[in-house]
């Protein structure tokens, strides 16, 4: 990879605090950012900081800590309305996770406008979240889940997909980037052909928010949908982008507290979005935490940020293709920086557990995304994923105990 680089990894490296930390004797090479990703002391700070000394509930108190609180809860509002360049606001839900928002699409806008026969398409990418929801939706409404498929590469089939577009085709729900395999999908082409049929489109977003500059309204999108703790912020902090109108078409998904306008024994009514979805109290400092972890992206330029994890994306395909008996499983042409193997004769649990003797942490399994495994023909796979901290030493760490386990199997 180039040395050239004018990314400053080790500067960055110091904003991670979990470096610090030793795993069997050695610093840690995390590589599974793509299951969760690791905080920066920035965002660790700011929570820790509004737990201190501004803590309180939001939106009911008079008194000055709660209305501290309420702006900076609805401040992180405005952060990740700009942070995906959405219209207003009053688009960006907080929930706890894009399983959540997704299930909420599902429910409140899937129950109020499918009918039975109709259609909705998903694909042979698409993370158990992005499947099971619209299997749950299709049971309800008695309607057909179509997917629409990959080739070889682990690349979608544009035309396949764009002739299972149909009259019956109600929503389109795609993942922005595949989590097990890395393929980024063409969304702008994807979106273009359900839009000229009048098609909602949701995208998971949940892969492509880390790497990424996200436009939702270039991308014209119905709704987008990420989880925080994937983006450098806590877990339990999620967000659904719904574009205005569609969000107040809606009705609610969960009722209680904070939702409604008014409440009389005989009847309810509801606030307006994002109010409307957001009942009983939310994650306050997680939404703040997610605030900072945008603040902290901000400070770094995009480009490069994606160049440095593209160089790591290219340099450990270079280095995990030289070991004999290994073999990448997807191979899109535009691919986030995860890379997905399986080792000849060894079970990726065993090769996940070798590795972490080295201190070297990877994720094995199905990666929630059983189908596809299944279209590649593998039960599972290993899959080291990069952020802007991972080095190339890091990937050689990877190789090294990847060639040691392997011949210890041999
Ligand atoms: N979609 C994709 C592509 C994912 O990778 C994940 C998490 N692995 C999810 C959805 C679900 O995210 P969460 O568990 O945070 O709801």
């Amino acid at each position: 990879m180039s040395e050239a680089s004018p990314f400053d990894v080790e500067a960055t490296r110091k904003d991670f605090p979990f470096l610090e930390r030793e795993i069997r004797g050695q610093q840690v090479a995390f590589l599974d950012s793509a299951a969760s990703s690791q905080k920066p002391r920035a965002v660790i700070d700011a929570v820790s900081e509004f737990y201190a000394t501004s803590y309180a509930n939001i939106h009911r108190g008079v008194y000055q800590l709660s209305a501290e609180a309420t702006e900076k809860y609805e401040g992180a509002r405005d952060q990740v309305q700009h942070f995906l360049h959405a219209e207003d606001r009053r688009e960006i839900v907080f929930l706890r996770n894009a399983t959540e928002a997704i299930n909420l699409v599902a429910r409140a806008w899937g129950d109020e406008n499918l009918q039975p026969d109709d259609e909705i398409l998903i694909t042979a990418l698409e993370h158990h979240a992005n499947i099971v929801p619209w299997q749950m939706l299709s049971e309800r409404r008695s309607c057909r889940l179509r997917v629409a498929p990959i080739d070889a590469r682990g690349e979608i089939d544009l035309n396949a997909y764009e002739s299972l577009l149909s009259e019956r085709t109600k929503i389109v729900a795609i993942t922005h980037v595949s989590n097990a395999i890395g393929t980024i999908n063409p969304l702008p082409e994807m979106i273009a052909m359900a839009k000229a049929r009048g098609i909602t489109v949701l995208v998971d977003g949940a892969q492509a928010v880390p790497h990424m500059n996200v436009d939702v309204k270039s991308l014209g999108c119905d709704f987008y949908t990420f989880s925080g703790h994937k983006l450098f912020a806590p877990s339990g902090i999620g967000v659904l982008y719904g574009c205005h109108s569609m969000l107040e078409s809606m009705p609610p998904f969960l009722g209680g507290g904070d939702m409604i306008e008014t409440v009389t024994f005989e009847k309810s009514t509801y606030a307006k979005s994002p109010g409307k979805f957001e009942a009983g109290t939310p994650d306050i400092a997680g939404a703040i935490g997610l605030s900072a972890a945008i603040e902290y992206l901000k400070g770094f330029d995009q480009a490069q940020l994606e160049r440095w994890e593209t160089g790591l994306l290219t340099y450990a395909e270079k280095r995990l293709s030289e070991l004999d008996g290994l073999r990448i499983i997807g191979n899109a042409r535009n691919k986030a920086p995860v890379v997905s193997f399986v080792v000849d004769g060894v079970h990726p649990h065993d090769v996940g557990t070798a590795l972490d003797q080295s201190g070297v942490s990877v994720r094995v399994g199905h990666h929630c995304a059983q189908p596809l495994m299944e279209i590649f023909e593998v039960p599972a796979t290993v899959r080291a994923s990069f952020s802007i901290f991972n080095t190339p030493s890091e990937i050689d760490r990877l190789t090294q105990a990847l060639s040691e386990t392997m011949e210890i199997f041999r």
